[in-house]
């Protein structure tokens, strides 16, 4: 509920929306008059009248009255079509995705048809064939609402069927109307919950719309649209009496797409990234968290003091990083390995403030980079930062190269983003084909015209690297780089990386949750678990001497070619943070 209430908006949403439901629902418990009797004396009378509060219509009737029993109508007649619309729709739209082949052709056809007329055109049609008056109206509606719901539920239904899990139910044996029901049938209830909720809105203007061209209610009787269609003759002289249902049906259709989009929020939390909560363009920092006189460790390029990171707010938040520190000079390398979870990307996507905020946030210590205090560093500094001075390489290359673009344009893109500006023509494809060719692309001026799927995995990675490198940043941060990878490329790149940093003198930060990895490419280390650095020193020191317990498996999980299975990888037994997760 919390959750759901979260956004204000929301919350003006269900106020507007269940206010007047509420109206409508006690219409007949409330002290109002009899919205149907006709007093010719106390014709348009303006609102605040003596015993009528929001005036007389044409027929001398209580506008307030009418208002009430006519929205208490149309919210039933616009909720009974979006209930029926949603039945029929949901249905056929879940068979044909379910069952694709024929069923689904000979559906979709059938929805297609419906398709095939304009849509308000469709209803009057509908309507005049049944008859006018409020039952056919919501007949007529429902039917042309059918499509909408069949189209979106029939595509979630297609993508979910196709997913492992329906797959696996299938190959094992169940009935397929139980997976259909059990397994399909529930992922795709939030999208019919919230088509419903948007639907509402449509069903109440196009209810209306009917009953405005005398179509749907029929005199006497009263639901907003008949009562606009009245105010309409004497708007000029009389305003009050079309305006006051238009403003009804305009709270009640914004009431309800509020409370709609609240739900989709709620009910599909893959979209909670959107409007409300798109992350800034830097990881936010809590004033009180900030270190003002942090001293940073003498010629050194990066300096991480105390770090903490929390994600989320109160009492849910997660401390994901807790009192990190370290430093780097120029052409060292520092490993961060431990268990997945426990940390290692989150610190060093904050060393250039990448961390996604919200829902992420830096609540104490303190990040040189280059001498710059990156925490209270301005975003035009921190541009200076990213791809400049500090270059990434991420686990899985094709996440860092965009599909549809050949690959030399994208480094030229890389290249141009920082002083290189300036480069064009010759010189600019002059520099991105030296920059394949370092990093071992067969071919680079060809290389550059290809796109990222003509590339094996491993020389994706290397075109990830060279991306990184393009600015010559004085550290490079190698998130996983290998792990994507098979053994052999493995080293390869490796070997690619280990001799960048020798040339180049770079600062390297490299993570991996592989102690055998880092120990080929790192200088010193540190070990983290749950957020917290366990153990740091020396790669060697710590690798021959490990003090702390977790160290110590990590080790022993080093598979060791020829140790057979007698070999203890540390995965059964005693674990002294009590989790047994350490594999
Ligand atoms: P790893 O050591 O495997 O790289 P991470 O640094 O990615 O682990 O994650 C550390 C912790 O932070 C994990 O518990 C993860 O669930 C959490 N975390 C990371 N990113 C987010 C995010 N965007 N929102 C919420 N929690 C996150
Ligand atoms: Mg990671």
């Amino acid at each position: 509920m919390r959750k759901f209430l979260r956004n204000p908006l929301t919350v003006v949403g269900c106020l507007l929306f269940g206010g007047i439901v509420l109206l409508a629902l006690l219409a007949p418990v409330l002290p109002l008059a009899d919205p149907n009797e006709t007093n010719l004396r106390d014709r348009l009378l303006p609102p605040g009248s003596d015993g009528f509060l929001l005036g007389t219509d044409t027929l001398g009737r209580d506008i307030l009255s009418r208002l009430v029993w006519g929205t208490r109508i149309s919210l039933a007649v616009a909720a009974a079509a979006t209930l029926i619309a949603a039945f029929i729709g949901s249905f056929i739209g879940l068979c044909a995705g379910f069952f694709r082949g024929w069923v689904d052709t000979l559906l979709m056809r059938g929805i297609d048809m419906v398709l095939a007329f304009p849509y308000l055109i469709l209803a009057l049609a509908i309507v005049a064939v049944l008859g006018p008056g409020l039952l056919n109206a919501l007949i007529a509606i429902a039917v042309v609402n059918i499509p909408f719901f069949a189209r979106s539920v029939r595509g979630t239904a297609l993508s979910v069927s196709a997913m492992p899990f329906v797959e696996a139910a299938r190959i094992g044996g169940q009935p397929r109307l139980r997976i259909l029901f059990a397994g399909v049938f529930p992922n795709v209830l939030p999208v019919i919950v919230i088509a419903m909720s948007t639907t509402l809105g449509w069903m109440i203007l196009e209810t209306a719309g009917l009953s405005f061209l005398g179509l749907g209610a029929q005199p006497p009787q009263a639901d907003l649209g008949s009562m606009l269609a009245d105010g309409r003759k004497v708007m000029l002289v009389h305003p009050h009496v079309g305006l006051l249902p238009g403003v009804c049906i305009l709270i009640l259709v914004i009431g309800i797409n509020l409370i709609g989009d609240g739900l989709r929020d709620w009910l599909d939390p893959r979209l909670e990234g959107g409007a409300h909560s798109a992350p800034g363009a830097a990881t936010n920092v809590e004033p009180s968290g900030r270190e003002e006189s942090a001293d940073t460790e003498e010629g050194a390029l990066v300096d991480v003091r105390g770090l903490e990171i929390a994600f989320g707010e109160g009492a849910e938040a997660l401390r994901a990083v807790r009192g990190v520190s370290f430093s780097l000079k120029a052409g060292e390398c520092l490993g961060i390995v431990g268990e997945s979870g426990s940390g290692k990307s989150v610190t060093a996507m904050a060393l250039a403030r990448l961390v996604a905020s919200p829902p992420g946030r830096v609540t104490a210590g303190a990040i040189h980079v280059g001498g710059i205090d990156v925490l209270s560093a301005s975003e035009a500094e921190l541009r200076g930062i990213r791809g400049a001075r500090v270059g990434y390489v991420f686990q899985n290359p094709f996440d860092s190269l965009h599909p549809l673009i050949p690959v030399g344009k994208q480094l030229a893109e890389a290249v141009r983003a920082h002083g290189g500006a300036a480069l064009k023509g010759s010189e600019l494809r002059g520099r991105v084909i030296g920059l394949l060719g370092q990093v071992g692309i067969p071919d680079p001026a060809k290389a550059c015209r290809a796109y990222p799927h003509q590339f094996s995995g491993g020389q994706c990675q290397r075109i990830a690297i060279a991306m990184a490198l393009a600015n010559e940043p004085a550290v490079l941060v190698a998130d996983e780089p290998t792990t994507a990878l098979d053994v052999t490329v493995q080293k390869h790149v490796l070997e690619l990386l280990a001799e960048i940093r020798r040339e180049r003198g770079l600062a390297m930060v490299f993570i991996s949750h592989d102690l055998g990895v880092v120990r080929a490419v790192a200088d010193k280390v540190i070990v983290m678990r749950a957020g917290e650095v366990v153990e740091s020193g020396a790669v060697e020191a710590v690798l021959r001497h490990p003090r702390h317990e977790y160290t110590r498996r990590l080790i022993a999980s080093i598979p060791r070619l020829g140790a057979g299975p007698d070999q203890d990888l540390g995965i059964v037994g005693k674990d002294p943070g009590g989790k047994g997760d350490a594999q």
